[in-house]
């Protein structure tokens, strides 16, 4: 157990992966990174989540800072293969994956922080007609290549996290 709580469901029942530490890993824009840090499981509520100790914050500054949004396939989201064997982007296959486990009887809401150039966010929003969709990303400069979204840094998000943020009602 750490000293840590989970940043899901607040309990203090974080239990660190030791397997995880010896694992070469990737950044989120796919550059490698050396093995090392931490991984935990929430026992009460099984989310998986980094812990925020100062070697992952050091860490995360120095990947954010040479951050290149898909930088292996020149800026456009790179394509992953899905279970029907089609190449398409990768935060379509994610909303095909949640949107057929969701009840979509009524329209809801979602939020995607740190949603870049809001790919993500616009996968999800032709999967879901009638919901209303709002992004945080950390930084203006993302905005710029998406067009579809309107930069809005009076939005509420915006507001409570000093950031700007993009929103849209439908695409
Ligand atoms: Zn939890």
């Amino acid at each position: 157990m750490t000293e840590f709580r989970c940043i899901v469901c607040d309990r203090p029942l974080l239990r660190t992966l030791p397997a995880y530490e010896r694992l070469p890993r990737v950044t989120s824009d796919c550059k490698p990174w050396p093995a090392g840090g931490q991984l935990a499981v929430c026992d009460s509520c099984g989310a998986i989540q980094k812990l925020p100790d100062r070697k992952w914050l050091d860490e995360i500054d120095r990947i954010y800072r040479a951050y290149q949004i898909y930088h292996l396939s020149g800026g456009e989201e790179q394509v992953i293969f899905s279970a029907d064997g089609q190449a398409v982007p990768r935060s379509r296959a994610l909303a095909d994956f949640v949107t057929r486990r969701l009840d979509r009887s009524r329209p809801g809401r979602m939020i995607d922080i740190g949603c870049g150039n809001g790919s993500a966010l616009a996968n999800f929003s032709r999967a879901l007609d009638g919901w209303s969709f709002e992004g945080v990303n950390f930084g203006t400069q993302r905005f710029r290549s998406c067009g579809q979204f309107r930069a809005s840094p009076s939005s509420m998000l915006g507001r409570l996290i000093g950031s700007k943020a993009a929103s849209i009602s439908s695409l």
